[in-house]
């Protein structure tokens, strides 16, 4: 034998009703269902609040929305009646109507609703509903009677939030079953004081009223029918890989609903456990789907955190002060002070000094609280034995929540953890005796972003997710574009390693997607798109966004772009760049980035700045890290000088292999930048400062290849032609290096501490005597490689390349995030 309750979001139309009664019709072929129990019509409760605090401020408005409730009930019995069932009901249904009309004129009339009008006026909700589904089932054939909670149920006086009296309630029930055997369709959330006052049971406590039903009655099985497959491992609306446990203690389910998962209300738990009754949550939107059942078996899903819920928006409420210490009873006193006000508390901390006691309270009760405190302290305050009351808002909980978390060391780390390296400050920790919940309160800004994080390492340790925003979609930006695309399958299911793009943006436009940009047609959507680039305005957006594991790709040249990179870093959102304008930027702001960078525990790497894609910086970073010391580095680190070298053979002439290295696309279109040598020594000073030492630009000797009277020309023909007139200069080193059996080349060099970059002669001897194409080439001399130097070698230019060198740097730092 069991009961049913649906949920508000279950019964919001009447084709949803239908639905519901299908349900009805189905389950009574197999069970024997003895009561429904029925929230009122989606959104009735929230709206009949609205309504009547309108109208006690006087306000005329209320009328209309009035009106409208009246209307979509009318419609719905409307609908779902036949003729005997209107008859029978169409004038019940407008008494309701009515009365409530003239309490609403009431409240307008006299400004003023007081709790207990309040929790009246409510009731009106569910009696409509179930009245109105009683005579929607009888239309069906169903045999169903209205049965109002209010006679069964007896509380408390407390309105809004009524205790029950279990004794009298359970004799009421026990007493009115044994006498109507018809299904009987009940009104959640209502009862009433020993004097028929009408009282609620809390918001959502329609969960309640069917498990108080179902214990009385020694039901076999609860089940409470809402719009999701279960209680997931999180609020699906706030994480989106959230899933549905199979099961749940009720210990565990307490503890989820008490720290905000709203799919079951927290005292829910409290009757069926008494009397040992499983509560199975199921989705009437998906009704083959086998829900969650909560009861007090063993979860066959070894799961060691089952849930990560939050309560969004709390304060917290700190009473410290050196009198405190070792007094004896002022925690008592401060908790029967409020609890003598019916404050709420959700949360205590109290840290072993004595010193300091916070507390956690909703937003609506903190300002009696603190009033409450400053009353009962007021002579330890006066005294300064205790300071002023410290209050802190705009803060939420999250509560991580398994009964597998007894005894198993690590799980706190493991929390800290993935809050920190997502720079989430702690305000306040709580650990619950039984070790079933470890609850952090953080600022309400973060709390999306930590459940996300958190849910990734609880529940998909082996998948880990990483938020990508790019800016600069150029030939760099869209090769990358095309390398995740192809990839990410491959990532996903071998490395598990999900990618999710979150932004795109260009000079002109801006996508942003924080559930992720599909990559197929990522250049139609930025057509489409109507944001345009308004550079803080984007980078604003990049920090609310504040998604865990979040990296920024700058594949742009701009110094607006690279003038951010501290202020993301400080948000905790690491950056990969191939962009060398901040490594070899102002070594000030250099070092203000890598700063930030290590406080806040992120990365801001940068591989493709020297040699694209080839290992050059991270392997010089590994060398230092693991011990190595650096003598010395070497490096041809230009594409174009290597191939201009390379090629120069003494048969053609200088002048004529620039031409032909710029017409086969291995310089910039003005071939002076790089022969002037400063791209080189750009990535020289990158390499020197990975290596420790603190230099400008300006600290590197840089031979400059262009010769003084072709630098000033305007075109890039007229320098060829200048260029013509120093080729038999160019020869004569070449010769000169030919007879001493030695080649040229464009060496950039860190030495003792100097850094050169210039055109030198090299021998057979040495590393970059053979060298082909456009290569680079780097060789590190260190006390380990003291006899043969480590050398890297091969492509150092172009998109794919590059790209892959970025790309690379992502999946780095996607494996040491959490
Ligand atoms: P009903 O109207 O059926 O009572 P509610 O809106 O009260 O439904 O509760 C269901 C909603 O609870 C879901 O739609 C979901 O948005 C929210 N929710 C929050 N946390 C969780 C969770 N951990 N598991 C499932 N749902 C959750
Ligand atoms: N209708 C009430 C509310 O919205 C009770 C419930 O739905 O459970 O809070
Ligand atoms: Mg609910």
């Amino acid at each position: 034998m069991k009961v049913l309750k649906f949920g508000g979001s279950s019964i919001s139309t009447a084709q949803r009703i239908q639905k519901i009664i299908a349900i009805v019709e189905d389950e009574q072929r197999t069970e024997d269902i003895r009561a429904i129990i029925c929230s009122a019509f989606g959104g009735v409760t929230d709206k009949l609040i609205a309504i009547s605090q309108l109208a006690s401020t006087g306000n005329q408005n209320y009328k209309k929305q009035y009106s409208e409730f009246l209307k979509r009930h009318r419609d719905i019995f409307l609908f779902l009646v036949d003729v005997k069932q209107k008859e029978s009901g169409e004038n019940i249904v407008s008494d309701m109507l009515n009365e409530l009309g003239e309490i609403l004129h009431g409240v307008f009339m006299i400004k003023e609703i007081t709790p207990r009008t309040q929790d009246f006026i409510l009731s009106f909700g569910e009696r409509l509903s179930c009245f109105i589904i009683t005579k929607a089932l009888c239309a069906k054939g169903i045999a169903a009677e209205y049965l109002d909670s209010r006679r069964l149920i007896k509380t408390d006086d407390t309105f809004g939030k009524a205790k029950v009296d279990f004794a009298k309630s359970y004799v009421n029930i026990q007493r009115y079953f044994t006498k109507h055997k018809t299904l009987q369709i009940v009104t959640g959330f209502i009862a009433s004081t020993e004097k028929n006052v009408t009282t609620t049971l809390g918001r959502s406590g329609s969960d309640y009223t069917a498990s108080i039903i179902g214990a009385a009655i020694n039901a076999s099985l609860i089940e409470i029918w809402t719009d999701v497959d279960g209680v997931m491992t999180c609020d699906p609306n706030r994480v989106r890989k959230a899933f549905p446990l199979t099961q749940l203690s009720y210990h565990e389910a307490m503890e989820m609903s008490h720290f905000g998962a709203r799919v079951i209300h927290p005292t829910t738990m409290q009757p069926a456990m008494t009397r040992n009754i499983p509560i199975k949550i199921k989705n009437s939107f998906n009704r083959d789907f086998a829900g969650t059942i909560i009861n007090s078996g063993i979860d066959s899903q070894k799961f060691m955190v089952k849930g990560i819920s939050s309560i969004s928006n709390i304060a917290l409420i700190r009473v410290q002060g050196s009198g405190m210490v070792g007094v004896t009873g002022i925690s008592g006193r401060l908790f029967s002070a409020l609890a003598g006000h019916n404050i709420n508390i959700i949360l205590i901390t109290q840290a072993s000094s004595e010193h300091s006691i916070c507390f956690v309270v909703d937003p609506e009760s903190v300002d009696m609280a603190k009033k409450v405190i400053e009353r009962t302290f007021e002579l330890e305050i006066q005294a300064q034995w205790i300071d002023e009351i410290d209050v802190e808002k705009g803060l939420s909980i999250v509560a991580v929540v398994g009964e597998n978390m007894r005894n198993t060391p690590g799980i706190s780390s493991r929390v800290f953890q993935a809050l920190g390296k997502n720079g989430i400050n702690v305000v306040a920790i709580a650990q619950g005796s039984s070790e079933r919940n470890i609850s952090v309160v953080i600022r309400k800004s973060d709390e999306a972003k930590a459940l996300n994080a958190l849910h990734d390492v609880f529940f998909l340790s082996d998948t880990k997710s990483v938020n990508l925003f790019i800016a600069g979609v150029g030939l760099i930006g869209s090769t990358l574009l095309k390398q995740i695309e192809s990839h990410s399958e491959y990532l996903r299911k071998v490395h598990a390693l999900d990618i999710n793009v979150v932004s795109l943006a260009d000079i002109g436009k801006v996508l942003f997607n924080p559930r992720g940009i599909s990559l197929g047609n990522w250049e139609n959507q930025m057509k489409e798109s109507r944001t345009k680039m308004e550079t803080a305005k984007y980078f604003r957006q990049i920090n609310q966004a504040n998604l865990s594991n979040s990296i920024f790709i700058d594949c742009t040249a701009s110094d607006e772009i690279t003038m951010n990179y501290y202020k993301l870093l400080d948000a905790s959102i690491s950056i990969v760049t191939p962009n060398k304008k901040a490594s070899s930027g102002p070594l000030a702001y250099y070092k203000k980035i890598k700063d930030t960078a290590t406080k806040r525990g992120v990365k801001f790497i940068y591989e493709a700045n020297v040699g694209a894609g080839l290992p050059v910086i991270s392997t010089l970073n590994d060398l230092i890290i693991s011990g190595d010391r650096i003598y010395k580095i070497e490096a041809i680190l230009s594409g174009s000088l290597s191939y201009i070298f390379n090629t120069f053979n003494g048969i053609k002439s200088f002048s004529s292999v620039v031409r032909e290295a710029k017409e086969k696309g291995y310089t910039e279109p003005d071939p002076r930048e790089d022969l002037s040598g400063t791209d080189v020594a750009r990535k020289l000073l990158i390499l020197a400062r990975e290596a420790g030492y603190d230099l400008e630009l300006s600290d590197i000797v840089v031979e400059n290849l262009i010769p003084e009277s072709c630098r000033s020309i305007n075109t890039i023909d007229r320098f060829f032609i200048e260029l013509e007139k120093y080729d038999s200069q160019f020869d004569q080193k070449y010769k000169e290096a030919v007879n001493q059996n030695k080649v040229l080349r464009y060496i950039a060099s860190l030495k003792d501490g100097k850094t050169e970059v210039k055109l030198e002669m090299v021998d057979i001897e040495h590393p970059f005597y053979f060298m082909s194409g456009s290569d680079n080439i780097i060789s590190y001399t260190t006390e380990r490689y003291i006899d043969r130097p480590l050398v890297i070698k091969g492509p150092g230019a172009g998109a794919e390349v590059t790209a892959a060198g970025v790309f690379a740097d992502i999946i780095r730092i996607a494996s040491y995030l959490t």
